[in-house]
């Protein structure tokens, strides 16, 4: 029987220098079933570091303003030369390739194409490193006029290319619209990139190498030394991921779990380390847990709208939303009561006078009898399959809040049982996160008595 692939996705802080990229090549050759490679461009090789994807939006605002990017791009330049030379590739002609990329990025002045020139280069150098073909993105990843991934068009793509070529290496995070040009997905998307190329070759394995060994409970940057998850299921991960627990892009989850192929994180400084395993819903097995993680963002704005017997007028919330659409903006959650209706919306969304704006079409399209606003907002979601059987979950979320002095301004069930997500003050953020992975996560609290 023909065995199948597993497919790699290393990202920027795996590749961030020449010795890192060697760890990687060990990696690659210690087990032939990894047959295919998604890189990222290099990430930071120190705190303080910028990334080259940074330094590539920086080179596409110099060429705007002043007609070329060559200053910004002889850092990039720099890195490139410098991963060429630790990793020995003396013949490699990395000089004439980046002539032609600094080029290209003055002429085309396009922000997708310049900043997906970071992929472009690494995947370059590792596919020679490692005397692997190398099979550009534009070729196989395809978008469609609307600007969505083209799924048929890329799969049939992937599968024919990557048959044809043998053990390749990808560059991750961009494709070709349907015009013709480069088009990348939003930041993090070299995860999306991987999880497409499983799909497509039907992998065993979608290996997603990183610097953590593996999903952990919460942000490490927040809690020191948090839990590590071992197994999760697609459904927890989509909701940690889109709020905030930024290992593996939000969106990566859907070619992977059409295909039924599960994900592992792993931790390419500690290759031994198990990592997490992501399952599919119905291969996963409970853990027992009450708790799996907990994730969070900043800086949301809520609208609270409130009228008498709001329930029974068809179409308010219809009405409410419409505004919302014509300034083309989406909505992350929307709780409601009998008489009550809040937006939750990413301020970003809503500076240079927008918000002022919608509360004045929302006023003039269902007249509320009262609006209130509730600015620099976080939201933190508390997931798990294990919540939803658990009696007294909510009881002891909110009293560690309480305790820890926190007020909740909002609270959202998601309507699988699974999440519960509360608004909090910005400056409330991390001591929240804390709080919840105190009680749920410390001296064994989170553990369903049997
Ligand atoms: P890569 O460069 O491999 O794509 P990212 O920086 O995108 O890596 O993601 C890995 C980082 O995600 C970790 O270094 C960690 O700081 C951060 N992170 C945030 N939340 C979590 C979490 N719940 N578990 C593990 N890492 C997390
Ligand atoms: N290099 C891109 C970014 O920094 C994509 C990725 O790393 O996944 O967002
Ligand atoms: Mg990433």
């Amino acid at each position: 029987m023909k065995m199948k692939p597993v497919v790699c996705k290393f990202g920027g802080s795996s590749l961030a220098d020449g010795t890192n990229i060697m760890r990687v090549c060990e990696i690659l050759n210690a087990n032939p079933a990894r047959k295919y490679v998604v890189v990222s461009a290099p990430g930071k090789r120190y705190s303080g570091d910028i990334k080259v994807t940074d330094l590539l939006y920086a080179c596409y605002r110099e060429a705007q303003e002043g007609g070329d990017c060559s200053q910004t791009f002889a850092k990039i330049r720099k890195r490139f030369t410098s991963i060429v030379e630790e990793l020995g590739m003396d013949s490699f002609d990395i000089k004439s390739i980046l002539d032609a990329t600094e080029q290209e990025i003055d002429e085309r002045k396009s922000a997708d194409f310049t900043a997906s020139r970071g992929e472009y280069l690494n995947a370059r150098i590792i596919a020679a490193k490692l005397g692997r073909a190398f099979i550009d993105a534009k070729d196989i990843i395809f978008f469609d006029e609307k600007g969505a991934f083209d799924e048929k068009r890329s799969y049939a793509a992937i599968e024919q290319a990557l048959q044809d070529s043998g053990d390749a290496v990808i560059p991750g995070f961009y494709g070709t619209d349907a015009q013709g040009n480069i088009k990348t997905f939003s930041r993090g998307g070299s995860d999306i990139s991987g999880s497409i190329v499983a799909r497509a070759m039907n992998a065993e394995v979608y290996e997603n190498w990183t610097d953590v060994s593996g999903f952990l409970a919460c942000d490490p940057r927040i809690v020191n030394n948090p839990q590590k998850i071992e197994v999760i299921s697609f459904k927890e991960l989509r909701e940690l991921s889109y709020m905030g627990a930024n290992v593996l892009h939000a969106d990566s989850i859907f070619p992977v779990r059409k295909g039924d192929i599960p994900i592992k994180i792993k931790n390419t400084f500690r290759p031994m380390d198990a990592g997490t395993l992501i399952l599919p819903s119905k291969k996963y097995v409970a853990q027992g847990n009450i708790v799996t993680g907990i994730a969070g963002k900043k800086d949301f704005t809520v609208i609270f709208l409130e009228k008498s017997m709001m329930n029974a007028e068809i179409g308010f919330a219809r009405k409410v939303l419409s505004v919302l659409e014509n300034h083309r903006i989406c909505f992350e959650h929307m709780p409601s009561g009998i008489d009550t209706l809040s937006l939750v919306i990413e301020s970003r969304y809503l500076s240079d006078g927008v918000l002022d704006q919608l509360l004045e079409e929302i006023r003039a399209s269902v007249s509320p009898d009262y609006i209130r606003v509730l600015e620099n907002i976080a939201l933190v979601a508390t997931v798990g399959h294990g919540m939803a059987s658990s009696i007294g979950t909510s009881a002891r979320l909110f009293g560690a809040l309480s305790e820890a002095g926190i007020n909740v301004r909002m609270i959202d069930q998601g309507s699988s049982e699974m999440n519960i997500i509360v608004g909090i003050d910005n400056e409330d953020y991390e001591k929240c996160v804390r709080a919840i992975y105190h009680q749920f996560f410390v001296s064994g609290a989170g553990q369903k008595q049997e």
